[in-house]
């Protein structure tokens, strides 16, 4: 069974249930009333079904509703609607297909609400936005905990792909039934029934129909319909280039505000901020959030807003030289628009080490989070690093691991490192800080079985029988799809603003008659937030802030005309 850190507002099971299936009062339906159609439903009429797009809503005024999922032999019933509930889960706000099949099991009146009406709708009346947002979030919760979806993965230990997969259907809150083929007895008739050999590992089931053998991330949001088809001809208000904290931020401010905006993602959102199991220094969550959780939550609002979101799309030119400026994706497809919002981040070091990519995701990860700590239960584990990702990664495997390790190359944990990080490394029993220490050797046949490293100071070589390494090690900027269009310092992050005409800048290349605003970039119009940009403070917060700043910036250009 999948599981997610999707996110659940704080309830009791009961109270979530009924949060989840809630009963509409007449006031509430009379104030939906001017948004729908009154649609007489007879038994057995199927209103919605698996895979079709954009259905309505419908409130039951009476009658009853059966929502099913259907399976190889039957259905399996997922909820009974009564008068005065109402159909629908998170799908309806992001746009995206169906999960299951709507049928009229009693005669009566339903009132059908299209999704633009509903989205028009949770925009203008804030008690029944938050009624519509919170069942939709916790029905969808009820799915991915239950593993109703309309997909199955099937996936080993021995592969690396089976973690990326998992990883990118969680990150994008889809519901996955998951099949361990190391474990479950079953899985060779599985296999054979599919005519998948084990070099084909993993295995997605999409619909239960469409067999994905070792899938890429667009071959599954194009089976599944996590993107929307886009509209070549428009010319958008603003495109916003990463779906990390500060492209998921300027998506929320700039939809809320009225413009139209469309975030691509490489991958699925969350950024590297998806890559953290908690973060603890965000305002407002003083237990601390998961990546994963803070991403999930404001892709909600930003879809809610009526941002677009096309993931597993990779920007890979900005055409500098036109205004509207093109987008140009990596199928070819241009897209226009009137400004931009690059939000691109950055990506983690691959430090050169003999073996590490032949063993990414079967013993060498870049992120910490619930994917990757159940794997470490009771063994070894090194995490190599001495900054903040490091030590927070350190302090949370050690929760699962038997003895951590941690490798800095220097005498001292970074300066950089929070305060409340180091004491929590210092005091914890389970975690050994080795200075001086650098990884030199990978070892082991189908999966990482050994480490060794080496103290610089002294020469030793250690070699110790450890499954599972942690590389926290920095960050380069993600600007090389930019080429020569804009000024970029020395380490290739993004320079703005004031910083433009300063000595530092490469002031040649600011063109305009006015002075840069804040985050804009040496092409007006173009804006740089969060870790992309140079000088920028390497921080959720940060990101996020710049995000919605830049969209205040983004309504004085195109005020300009
Ligand atoms: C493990 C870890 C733990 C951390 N913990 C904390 C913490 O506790 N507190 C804190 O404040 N900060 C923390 N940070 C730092 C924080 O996550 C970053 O500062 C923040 O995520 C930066 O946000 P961003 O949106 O600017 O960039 P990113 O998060 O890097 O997001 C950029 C996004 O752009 C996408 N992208 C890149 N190139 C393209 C392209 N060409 N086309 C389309 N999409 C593209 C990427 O796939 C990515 O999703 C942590 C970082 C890591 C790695």
């Amino acid at each position: 069974m999948s599981t997610t850190s999707y996110p659940l507002p704080q309830t009791s099971a009961l109270d979530q249930q009924t949060q989840a299936f809630p009963k509409l009062t007449p006031a509430q339906i009379d104030r939906i009333r001017p948004y729908g159609k009154p649609r007489q439903v007879f038994p057995g009429e199927i209103l919605f079904e698996v895979a079709d797009e954009h259905i309505s809503m419908f409130v039951l005024l009476s009658g009853r509703l059966e929502v099913v999922q259907p399976t190889c032999s039957s259905e399996r019933q997922l909820v009974k609607h009564e008068p005065s509930g109402f159909s629908g889960e998170i799908a309806m706000i992001s746009g995206r297909r169906s999960l299951a099949r709507g049928r009229v099991t009693e005669a009566g009146e339903f009132l059908e609400v299209s999704q633009e009406n509903l989205r028009s709708l949770i925009a203008k009346d804030a008690e029944l936005s938050e009624i519509f947002m919170r069942a939709y979030i916790l029905r969808r919760l009820l799915l991915i905990t239950h593993g109703f979806g309309d997909v199955v993965v099937l996936g080993s230990m021995h592969c690396g792909g089976t973690l990326r997969l998992r990883e990118f259907l969680s990150r994008n809150g889809h519901p996955y039934t998951y099949i361990d083929l190391d474990t479950d007895s079953h899985a060779q008739e599985i296999l054979d029934r599919f005519n998948v050999s084990s070099k084909e590992v993993p295995v997605l089931i999409c619909r239960g129909t469409k067999v994905l053998r070792t899938p890429t991330p667009l071959e599954v949001a194009d089976c599944l319909g996590l993107n929307n088809p886009v509209d070549e001809s428009q010319v958008r208000d603003v495109i916003v280039v990463g779906g990390g904290p500060s492209g998921l931020a300027a998506a929320v401010y700039a939809a809320s505000e009225g413009l139209s905006v469309l975030v691509i993602e490489t991958n699925a959102p969350g950024g590297q901020a998806g890559s953290s199991s908690k973060i603890e220094n965000y305002l407002g969550f003083p237990t601390g959030v998961s990546g994963n959780e803070l991403a999930a939550r404001a892709l909600n609002q930003a879809q809610k807003f009526g941002a677009q979101m096309m993931v597993a799309h990779d920007v890979v030119r900005l055409h500098c030289d036109r205004r509207p400026y093109q987008i140009e994706l990596d199928n070819g497809q241009k897209l226009i628009t009137r400004t931009v919002v690059i939000a691109s981040g950055a990506q983690y070091n691959k430090p050169d080490i003999p073996n590490r990519a032949k063993f990414e995701g079967v013993g060498v990860y870049y992120g910490a989070t619930n994917m990757e700590a159940p794997l470490c239960e009771g063994e070894e584990v090194v995490v190599v690093g001495g900054g903040n990702s490091a030590g927070q990664a350190a302090v949370y495997l050690s929760e699962r691991a038997r003895h951590l390790y941690m490798l800095v190359r220097s005498e001292q944990l970074a300066e950089t490192m929070s305060r409340y990080l180091i004491e929590r490394i210092e005091n914890n029993p389970k975690i050994t800080v080795q200075y001086n220490s650098e990884i030199v050797g990978l070892d082991g046949d189908w999966h990482l079985e050994n480490v060794q490293w080496r103290n610089k100071a002294t020469g030793e070589v250690k070699t110790c029988p450890i499954r599972h390494v942690f590389l926290m090690t920095g960050a380069v900027p993600s600007t090389k799809w930019l080429e020569d269009c804009l000024a970029l310092d020395s380490k290739g992050f993004i320079i703005t603003g004031p910083d433009l005409l300063s000595g530092n800048g490469d002031g040649s290349k600011w063109t305009a008659t006015r002075p840069p605003y804040l985050l804009e970039t040496s092409l007006p119009g173009v804006f740089a937030a969060g870790d992309v940009r140079s000088g920028n403070v390497k921080r959720v917060a940060s990101a996020v802030g710049e995000g919605s700043i830049s969209v205040h910036l983004v309504h004085r250009v195109l005020a300009e005309g």
